[in-house]
């Protein structure tokens, strides 16, 4: 007798929890999302100070300081650094109480909305939702009930969200007896966490299930997904440095997000916090779920190039990178494919001997010199900004 051929996770996972059709006219991320063709895991909508996350929302990108959070002037400027970038909403950790006391003046000096990063220490967590911190994240599984149901009261009183941040470095010893480090016990404890909140009656709540191995943190978010409709923050955790950080968020949030599953996200780089945004708003483009920014189409040269493209490339970057409305911008070496193969850009450049030919939307516009590719690019920009 034939036998049906297994499912694929995928369809597996899309049977388990309710999608969202995308429908068009919401906002751009719905639109995009449509044209991409991902069915976003229905979640529930909660709110960390102005931003909505959660539901059809747009995906929120995040990202988190390393100043030291009680050297206000530092964190403040990184925060506003990192906003510029394009971040949504920044992190701070929270060792002590002077760095919770550090709250009230960092908020003033920042627009986006701050969460307050606790390990282990309920009472610095009571005390930065007290002192203003839009949303706490914090590991349950470090703490004691009795302490968690007064970070619940007191979380409520100020209808301040909380992450349940599980991590597979801090499992709780039971469930690394039972199941090891493994995707299974990052579920079993992100549920533990969920039914003790759900019973102190604090449903405002959004999950993250962080591991440093791309396969084990995607499954785990595969089980929550299917599991709860809580919102779920994605992230692989201990990335490393820009290459491979790039690389596994990719992967492990990509196929996430591919799956429909996921509401905000965090790229970690070891090394300055303003180098994960590119990376996040790359990945989001890439799935074209978010159209935000500047996205550059670049070839890798050959030996038909007769320009200096890497440089070309890196100066336009540089000039547009923090950018908000979408652009896309092809910089390619040379004239024989470049405008063909470009030819969705809505601007572009191809190279030739000392000049380029400046095209829009695959269609050839002007000659223009090596020496003015980034001033006549950036002004056409500006113009067809203006036309918008
Ligand atoms: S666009 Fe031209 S220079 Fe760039 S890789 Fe293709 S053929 Fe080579």
């Amino acid at each position: 007798m034939r036998k049906e051929p297994p499912l694929c996770k995928l369809a597996i996972a899309r049977r388990t929890y309710p999608c969202y059709k995308i429908s068009k006219g919401k906002d751009e991320s719905a639109r995009h999302m449509e044209e991409a063709s991902i069915f976003r895991r229905k979640s529930r909508i909660i709110r960390i100070g102005s931003v909505r996350i959660g539901g059809d929302e747009p995906i929120a990108v995040q990202s988190m300081t390393n100043t030291d959070t009680r050297n206000v002037a530092a964190t403040v400027a990184q925060i506003n650094a990192l906003e510029r970038a394009g971040c949504e909403i920044a992190r701070v950790a929270i060792p002590d109480a002077d760095a919770v006391r550090a709250l009230p003046d960092i908020k003033k000096g920042i627009s986006i909305p701050l969460i307050a990063d606790i390990h282990f220490h309920a009472q610095l967590a009571i005390d930065a939702v007290k002192n203003g911190a839009d949303g706490i994240r914090i590991n349950p599984g470090n703490m004691a009930k009795e302490r968690i149901a007064e970070i619940v009261r007191t979380a409520k009183e100020h209808q301040t969200a909380v992450r349940i941040g599980v991590n597979a470095g801090s499992l709780q010893k039971d469930l690394l007896a039972e199941y090891g480090v493994s995707a299974r016990a990052l579920y079993e404890s992100a549920l533990r966490s969920v039914s003790l909140f759900e019973d102190l009656g604090f449903e405002q709540i959004k999950l993250s299930l962080k591991s440093s191995d791309v396969p084990m943190m995607v499954e785990a978010y595969r089980l929550i997904a299917a599991a709860t409709d809580y919102p779920l923050h994605l992230g692989v955790t201990e990335a490393g440095t820009l290459v491979d950080a790039a690389v596994k968020s990719a992967l492990g949030i990509g196929i996430l997000l591919a799956e429909g599953i996921g509401d905000t996200l965090r790229v970690s780089v070891t090394g300055d916090p303003v180098s994960e945004l590119p990376i996040a708003y790359s990945i989001l483009r890439a799935l074209k779920i978010r159209k935000v920014g500047a996205e550059i189409i670049s070839c890798p040269t050959c030996g038909r190039c007769e320009i200096d493209l890497a440089g070309l490339v890196s100066q336009v970057e540089q000039a547009l990178a923090g950018r908000k409305n979408y652009i896309k911008v092809a910089l390619m070496g040379c004239v024989v494919n470049g405008p063909g193969e470009a030819a969705e850009a809505d601007i572009g450049i191809a190279g030739g001997r000392g000049f380029g030919m400046l095209f829009k939307k695959g269609v050839a516009c002007k000659k223009v010199e090596e020496k003015d590719f980034v001033p006549v690019l950036l002004e056409e920009i500006r113009s067809l900004d203006n036309e918008s």
